[in-house]
C-alpha cells in the first residue's frame, strides 16, 4: 500500500531512513490514529528493513491491537525516548547515515535531540513534499470516507436549520449542531469548530460562533464539518431567515452562479487557476470581485485543509482522483456576507460534490 510507495521513494533518492513525525501522516500510512500530546509518537520507514512505529508506553497496546500489523516499540515517561529510538534503529543497521524528515511537521528540538543521537548522520533531505504529493490522490477507499463525512455534513445543516428562531445565539445553534451529530449519527468530533454566524458577522469569515443573536430577516451562513474514520468534511450554506434585504438576495444569487460554474468547469486537465478563474470572472463581472478575499478551495482528506489548493497562479494540472472544496465567498463589512461550499472529487469528466444540501436560497420561516 502506501508505505510501499515511501519505501520505494527512499530506494530512488538514496536515502536511508524516514522520520515521520506528523501524526497525521504516521495514520496515513499506518491506520493508526493518535494524538502524543507532549509525548513522543514517530513512525520509522526503512530504505530495506521493516518499520516500526514507536509510541508511548500507555498507547503500546493500543497501537499493536490497531490497523498497523509491524512492530511497536514504547518508552516510559522515566526513559529518553531519543536514546530508546536510537537503539531500536541501531539494532536494525548500524549504517544508516542519510534521513528525510518531514520538515514541515518537526520541531526544531525535536530534530536537534535525534540529531544528538546520531551526530555523524546526514538530516538534509525533506520527504514532506513527496507526501503531501501522494496524498493528492484520493483512493476508492478514501473517496468513500470522505462521502459519508459528506452525508453527516448535510444532517448537520438539516438540525441547524431547524434549530433557527428569534432570539438565539449562534453558540447555542453551533451547540444544538455538535450534540445532535454526537448523540444521533456518534460522531466523534468535528473536523474544525462549527462556524454558524447571523447577519453581518458573516461578512468575517473564520469569525465565531458568537453570543449574537438570530434576527429576522437576516441571512445565516453556517460552514462546518466532522471527522468520519479518520477523514473531513467542510461545507457551507447560507440561509435566509424572514426575508432579507434585496442586497443580500442580490449577493446570494451570484456566489451561487459562481459556485454552480466552477463545479460544472471541473474537468481533468485544467490547472487550478483556470478553475479559480471561473468563479472569480463571474463575481467580478458582478461589481463584487473585491469582496471575494480567499481562493476558490482548498484540497481535503485525512485534514481538512491539503494541497491542492484552487488559488490564482496554481498552475498544478486538475486530475481524476484529487479532493477539493468549491467555496466561493462574498463578504461585505458590516452589511452580509455569503459563502456555499461544497467538497467533492475530480472524476473522469466531472466533479462529484460529497454534500447535497439544495443551493436554491432556502426562506425559513420566522418562529419565535
Ligand atoms: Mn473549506
Ligand atoms: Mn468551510
Amino acid at each position: 500500500m502506501n508505505l510501499t510507495k515511501l519505501q520505494e521513494w527512499l530506494q530512488d533518492s538514496g536515502n536511508d531512513v524516514a522520520y515521520i513525525s506528523d501524526p497525521t501522516t504516521i495514520s496515513y500510512f499506518t491506520g493508526y490514529d493518535m494524538e502524543p500530546h507532549e509525548r513522543i509518537f514517530a513512525l520509522f520507514v526503512f530504505k530495506e528493513q521493516d518499520p516500526f512505529i514507536f509510541v508511548p508506553a500507555l498507547n503500546v497496546e493500543e497501537a499493536k491491537n490497531s490497523a498497523w500489523n509491524g512492530d511497536v516499540y514504547g518508552y516510559l515517561d522515566s526513559e529518553d525516548p531519543w536514546a530508546v529510538i536510537a537503539d531500536k534503529i541501531k539494532h536494525r543497521n548500524t549504517t544508516y547515515q542519510k534521513w528525510a524528515l518531514e520538515k514541515n511537521n518537526l520541531s526544531v528540538s525535536h530534530y536537534q535531540l535525534i540529531h544528538a543521537q546520531f551526530p555523524n548522520a546526514n538530516f538534509d533531505a525533506d520527504v514532506s513534499d513527496f507526501i503531501a504529493h501522494i496524498r493528492l490522490y484520493k483512493t476508492p477507499e478514501e473517496i468513500k470516507q470522505l462521502q459519508a463525512a459528506g452525508q453527516e455534513a448535510d444532517f448537520a445543516f438539516q438540525i441547524g436549520f431547524d434549530a433557527i428562531k428569534t432570539g438565539v445565539t449562534e453558540r447555542y445553534i453551533a451547540g444544538q449542531i455538535e450534540y445532535q451529530l454526537k448523540v444521533q449519527k456518534g460522531v466523534m468530533h468535528e473536523s474544525f469548530e462549527t462556524i454558524v454566524q447571523t447577519g453581518s458577522n458573516a461578512a468575517n469569515p473564520h469569525l465565531g460562533p458568537t453570543m449574537n443573536q438570530v434576527k429576522p430577516n437576516e441571512l445565516v451562513l453556517f460552514d462546518l464539518g466532522t471527522m468520519h474514520n479518520g477523514y473531513a468534511s467542510d461545507a457551507s450554506r447560507t440561509v435566509a431567515y424572514g426575508e432579507p434585504s434585496a442586497k443580500a438576495k442580490e449577493i446570494y444569487e451570484i456566489d451561487r452562479e459562481a459556485q454552480q460554474a466552477a463545479i460544472d468547469a471541473v474537468k481533468p486537465g485544467m490547472t487550478a487557476s483556470e478553475l479559480d478563474s471561473v468563479a472569480r470572472d463571474i463575481i467580478t463581472k458582478a461589481g463584487y470581485g473585491e469582496y471575494f478575499i480567499h481562493r476558490l478551495g482548498h484540497g481535503i482528506g485525512k485534514e481538512v485543509h491539503e494541497y491542492p489548493s484552487i488559488v490564482q497562479g496554481n498552475d498544478l494540472v486538475i486530475e481524476e482522483g484529487m479532493c477539493f472544496s468549491i467555496e466561493p465567498g462574498i463578504y461585505i463589512p458590516k452589511v452580509a456576507g455569503v459563502r456555499i461550499e461544497d467538497c467533492g472529487v475530480v472524476t473522469k469528466n466531472g466533479y462529484e460534490p460529497f454534500t447535497h444540501t439544495g443551493k436554491e436560497l432556502k426562506y425559513l420561516p420566522l418562529r419565535d
